[in-house]
């Protein structure tokens, strides 16, 4: 079953030490022919046995590695066995009343890479990184219902190749939900569907960042949140006591999404601010009105084309600090966050540093936040551990 592959040395090592990923240097799939989904076996130039794994090119690598046990077979059981170690890791948060939306299955930190399950009130989104890992869809599907057994299931593939979204209604089999369906976080609510593109309209990975302002940063405060998508950071400073939020993002659906969030939270609208536009005009207009804020939320996408210009983390992020460190009131915060792979945090301190310094400001970082603990990560695959959030006081 499958193909065996004589991988070098190092390869061999970093299997070895921990590594997942099956790295584009450890052999070419040209000369091996495989395809996605295909089992890989890797030996060493002795032909041992060095670990097994499927083949699913993502723009990360070319599979991961499963196990490193020769007699471990890839099957339901296998599937199985990983969903069911998830579950029994998730207990704390399955069990917390006041949360239904949370991630079950994180990909290699659950020891399956390419592969993420989330849980929206009692429905599962399973994301598929690669047409690799999606051929192992009925033994993931089975694997589900029989540890969980969910009320509906969802599909999302990110098959990202030319990074256009595949997929209808995204439902595979259970029951169907109604959406917009309602999710609880902390006690908070969220509107999401599961059946309308690649996003929910909730990123769970900020859970612990939504809760933080809620609780202790934005009673009586003014509150700008950039990039604001369905406004789910401005809900938690509304909630939180905020005096008045305003919510900024280019998206034209971002106004209906965010009125929705306040509206299933009891909070009335009309005291909001919603503004469609782009954040960096947003910057001008602030300062020709001369409004200034006590909390600042920054949360932009790794990427984004606009007509005029690209947006890169690692190249603009810090000229996008600079212009909030000058809307911000001194003694006021700015929560910056990013989830770009390729900067990690001692890089981006580094452009809050040269931000400060750049606009004659100083600042004390306050709170430091990674991806919350259902969001399981290992320590053999960093970039896995993409969340960055920084609460920056400005002096
Ligand atoms: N902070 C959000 C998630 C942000 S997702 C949350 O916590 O839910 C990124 C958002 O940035 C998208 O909604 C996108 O429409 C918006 N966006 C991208 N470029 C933008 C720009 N130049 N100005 C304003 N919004 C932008």
């Amino acid at each position: 079953m499958g193909t065996t592959i004589q991988i070098n040395e190092e390869a061999v090592k970093s299997i070895r030490k921990g590594n997942f990923l099956i790295y584009k240097t450890y052999f070419r799939p040209e000369t091996y022919h495989v395809n996605e989904g295909e089992l890989l076996t890797f030996q060493d130039e002795q032909g041992r046995f060095v670990g097994r794994g499927y083949y699913g090119q993502q723009n990360i690598g070319h599979g991961w590695v499963l196990t490193k046990d020769e007699h471990t077979q890839i099957n339901d059981v296998f599937f199985t066995n990983a969903l069911q170690k998830a579950f029994n890791d998730r207990k704390v948060i399955r069990e917390d009343e006041q949360t239904s939306a949370f991630r079950l299955f994180n990909g290699e930190g659950d020891g399956i890479g390419g592969l993420t399950i989330d849980v929206y009130a009692g429905h599962c989104v399973v994301t598929f990184y690669s047409k690799g890992i999606y051929t192992f869809k009925s033994e993931i599907i089975r694997a589900l219902q029989k540890v969980v057994a969910p009320v509906g299931i969802y599909e999302k593939k990110r098959f990202a190749t030319d990074g256009k979204y595949e997929g209808e209604d995204d439902f595979v089999t259970g029951e169907r939900g109604e959406f917009p369906m309602l999710v609880q976080e902390n006690g908070m609510h969220f509107a999401v569907n599961l059946n309308d593109g690649p996003m929910t309209g909730v990123f769970l990975d900020q859970r612990d960042v939504r809760k933080k302002i809620r609780d202790e940063y934005a009673y009586g405060k003014d509150v700008l949140n950039l990039f604001s998508y369905t406004g789910a950071f401005s809900v938690a400073a509304a909630l939180g006591g905020a005096k008045q939020t305003t919510s900024v993002d280019l998206a034209n659906r971002s106004r209906a999404k965010t009125e929705e969030q306040f509206l299933v939270n009891g909070l009335p609208v009309e005291n909001e601010r919603i503004i469609v536009m782009d954040v960096f005009k947003y910057f001008s207009y602030a300062l020709k009105k001369d409004l200034s804020y006590d909390l600042v939320v920054i949360d932009p996408p790794s990427f984004a084309r606009s007509k005029k210009k690209t947006f890169s983390v690692a190249n603009d992020y810090k000229g996008l600090l600079q212009e909030a460190i000058a809307i911000t009131r001194s003694g006021g915060t700015i929560v910056a966050s990013t989830n770009a792979a390729n900067v990690p945090m001692n890089k981006f301190k580094r452009f809050v540093d040269q931000a400060f310094k750049a606009e004659n400001s100083t600042f004390t970082i306050e709170e430091e936040f990674g991806l919350p603990d259902d969001f399981k990560t290992t320590n053999a695959y960093v970039e896995g551990s993409y969340l960055k959030v920084l609460f920056i006081r400005k002096h």
